[in-house]
């Protein structure tokens, strides 16, 4: 017997097992399942000969095994995604899962997510503005981690870092801003710390119509209010905000302070607490 035939021979051996008998039509058949564990060839050059296939429960235990590695490899990707893609792991909790359900403005949070497609190809983002504490960041943390579940690379960082960043590495700046725009959705929580050095302007310029120029979306937050983003003192800001509010929808956060009704919630339970 040649190589080849021993090959073919090896092949067409099913794996018996306790129970397995030979049905009327001389295949061998699953003694757990009761399907065939061969088929026979009916085109030459092999016609008529038996070769193995997986009985029914076998195809599902090789079903099941597949989906399992599927889902490993996406927890991978996805864990992958949140590790590199957050500044702080505390955000990885900021979900729509954990939603709290009193901030009137996570409908728009939701739509985002449901109509990304269309946001990437029409590159909108959202231009979250409002108080302190009215829920900003928690909104953009769940756009962000909803999207990563989807395997979709995003970016949620501020601009306190990134000034730190690029100060820090003076040549690798290019790589760095490219990085930034290579991901899908760029996030940047709570902008406006730029109010200061004509470096720091520069640099944030230089970051925003980077983000721009590679017509992918941006999400902002920030706590200077919509009017004076439209009403900028003068060019250095006014070059910077026009970019935002080209890139980006403003959504008005005008509810109450979530953190001051935590902190009182907190007092109130203390209070009964001890009384
Ligand atoms: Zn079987």
């Amino acid at each position: 017997m040649n190589d080849f035939e021993n090959i073919v021979k090896r092949l067409s051996a099913p794996q018996v097992e306790q129970g397995d008998y030979m049905g009327e039509d001389g295949l061998l058949y699953c003694g757990k399942c009761r399907t065939p564990k061969q088929f026979r060839m009916e085109t030459p050059p092999m016609e008529g000969r038996l070769l193995p296939c997986p009985c029914r429960c076998e195809q599902e235990r090789l079903d099941r095994e597949a989906a399992e590695q599927e889902a490993q490899r996406h927890r991978h990707a996805v864990a992958e995604l949140k590790r590199r893609g957050f500044t702080d792991p505390a955000m990885r909790e900021w979900t729509f899962a954990n939603d709290n359900g009193r901030c009137p403005q996570m409908k728009h949070a939701h739509f985002y997510v449901e109509h990304w497609d269309t946001m990437l190809a029409e590159n909108i983002g959202y231009l979250l503005w409002g108080g302190v504490g009215t829920g900003k960041s928690y909104f953009a943390g769940c756009v962000a981690n909803a999207l990563m579940e989807q395997e979709i690379a995003v970016r949620m960082t501020n601009f306190a870092l990134i000034l730190n960043d690029l100060t820090a590495s003076f040549e690798g700046r290019n790589d760095y801003i490219a990085q930034l725009c290579r991901a899908m959705l760029l996030i940047i929580d709570d902008f406006g710390m730029e109010r200061g050095t004509e470096y720091g302007l520069e640099q944030v310029y230089n970051v925003i119509d980077s983000r721009y120029r590679s017509r992918k979306p941006l999400i902002v937050t920030t706590n200077i209010p919509l009017h004076d983003l439209q009403h900028p003192l003068d060019t250095a800001h006014a070059r910077i905000y026009d970019r935002l509010l080209e890139m980006c929808a403003p959504i008005r956060f005008s509810g109450e302070n979530f953190r001051k009704i935590t902190a009182q919630d907190k007092l109130a339970r203390l209070k009964n607490l001890m009384d």
